[in-house]
């Protein structure tokens, strides 16, 4: 009767842990064939398990492997090759199989031995057998190194030359030089979201559950990433963020494989996309600048769509709010050639406007570094300043001009403080675009006509001209109301794309 129990205790036990390894390879998108495979293996061990005599013969500790480890290590397999190898993983996976098998047959050997009454004796089958083949995967890894370098720098070499062409194409500008302020917005390609963790923040896309909504929901869209480039007559030239890099919408998996294999469980696989012309090295040229004349980055925050570009500009200091170095969720080798630049505000200005704490960065009440924790721990706002208008660049604090009415939408955030912070920071911007009209809101994602029109119409020239800045306040009182509600035909909603895989968008109704 005990026995039957167990038994039957180890069949569910083990169906269990291969339903849920079935849910996550399924939520994964690991395809079908190898879906299949695994379902089949799992009820196939099951079914092989009930053969009269087959449990009795394995020890306790023998079946507990075979029902538990088995599904659980096969799902494992089954999800690292499906969704986070990478082929630059293949020398370090030969090693770690060479020393698995080595390891195995001096533990054969030394079994040998002992048996042996500890006398020389010969090498077991088994323990010949293992060695040899750990030898062969060794030499494999070994060899293994320089053509899957060589495929990488391919990748690298061709990007490089379709950047060189980019940069060539006819329309390229020479940067004018007459004292006033410039400002160019740099659409640094797109980045694939979940569409609820964009816009649909109120509908339970709060807290863990919305972090886990996020890595199962199929409504996806594609939203601009912006970095923004600032000539300044005293100051030089400085970026607000740096936006996505060319090897991280290229070569994801090996810009990310730089760092550990497990990131790249969490991250999509393509969450973002670039043409040649969106480079920010090319954007720059084209507008007559180049990037190691960059002075000063301004960091809204550490999140890598923000801070990819910092690997083309290692001479610039790095002004970024000390909360977010110290948080740790910075992606080390975005960071790599600029760590010895950074430069923290210490928020000591006083207050400015609703904001208790601001930090006038050169002095002269041109540029206002504004904390807008919430998004992140060290999220800040930048506030440029001049006699013509000023410019609030808001980073992912709002991420889109719809998102200024916060009652009706809201990215994700994790929850608790982080969600009292933001909503803190979003009233505080509120407050400041209401209390100065000649102040426009610079969005870092914004997908809206606000952006692709009226912004780049406005920035064309990159001076904000008395009309550019009358037209981008007439549309922003045309999509809100003065108590920060959407006006008819401006409310986000997502539709599904046609095909039913693939990208969906976003109407604005
Ligand atoms: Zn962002």
């Amino acid at each position: 009767m005990l026995k039957t129990l167990s038994k039957i205790g180890l069949i569910v036990a083990a169906l269990a842990v291969g339903t849920a390894w079935l849910v996550i390879l399924r939520l994964k998108d690991v395809p079908a064939p190898l879906l299949t495979a695994y379902g089949l293996l799992l009820v196939g061990s099951v079914v092989g398990s009930l053969w009269p005599g087959v449990l009795g013969r394995l020890s306790t500790r023998r079946r507990v492997l075979v029902f538990l480890g088995v599904p659980a290590g096969l799902g494992t397999l089954g999800l690292y090759l499906a969704v986070v190898y990478y082929v630059t993983d293949l020398p370090a996976l030969l090693a770690l199989a060479a020393a698995a098998c080595l390891a195995w047959a001096a533990a054969a050997l030394l079994r040998g031995r002992r048996a042996a009454g500890g006398r020389g004796g010969r090498p077991s089958r088994r323990a010949f057998l293992l060695g040899g083949g750990g030898l062969v995967l060794g030499v494999l890894s070994v060899l293994s190194v320089s053509p899957v370098e060589r495929q990488r720098r391919e990748v690298l070499a061709r990007g490089e030359q379709e950047r060189q062409a980019a940069v060539r194409a006819p329309g390229a500008r020479r940067r004018i030089v007459d004292g006033a302020v410039r400002v160019f917005p740099i659409h640094t390609g797109d980045t694939i979201v979940t569409y609820g963790q964009f816009y649909g923040g109120l509908n339970g896309w709060e807290g863990l559950n919305g972090y886990l909504r996020t890595l199962v929901d199929k409504a996806q869209i594609a939203v601009p990433v912006y970095a923004y480039l600032i000539d300044h007559p005293r100051h030089g030239l400085m970026l607000v963020d740096t936006g996505v890099n060319w090897e991280q919408a290229h070569d994801h998996d090996g810009y990310y494989n730089h760092n550990q294999m497990v990131s790249r469980l969490l991250t999509q696989r393509d969450e973002y996309r670039m043409t040649p012309e969106q480079d920010l090295r090319v954007q720059l040229a084209r507008l007559g600048y180049d990037a190691n004349d960059i002075t000063t980055v301004f960091l809204t925050h550490v999140h890598d769509d923000h801070a990819g570009g910092l690997r083309y500009l290692p001479q610039a200091t790095v002004v970024m709010d000390r909360r977010d170095w110290d948080h740790g969720a910075v992606y080390p080798y975005s960071f790599d050639l600029v760590k010895d630049n950074l430069l923290f505000p210490a928020f000591a200005s006083g207050a400015f406007d609703a904001f208790p704490d601001s930090q006038d960065h050169f002095g002269d009440g041109s540029l206002i570094l504004l904390p807008t924790p919430g998004h992140s721990p060290g999220h800040m706002c930048v506030l440029l300043r001049m006699d013509a208008g000023s410019m609030l660049f808001t980073g992912d604090t709002l991420y889109t001009l719809p998102h200024l009415a916060t009652g009706q939408v809201r990215q994700m955030t994790i929850g608790g403080a982080d969600t009292i912070h933001q909503m803190e920071a979003a009233r505080r911007i509120q407050h400041l675009l209401a209390s100065d009209p000649g102040t426009v809101p610079l969005f870092a994602h914004d997908n809206t006509r606000y952006q692709s029109d009226l912004v780049a119409a406005a920035f064309d020239q990159g001076v904000l001209g008395k009309e550019g800045l009358r037209e981008l306040r007439a549309h922003m009182e045309a999509v809100l109301t003065p108590d920060w509600r959407l006006r008819p035909g401006h409310t986000p909603r997502y539709v599904a794309p046609a095909s039913g895989t693939g990208l969906g968008r976003v109407e604005f109704r």
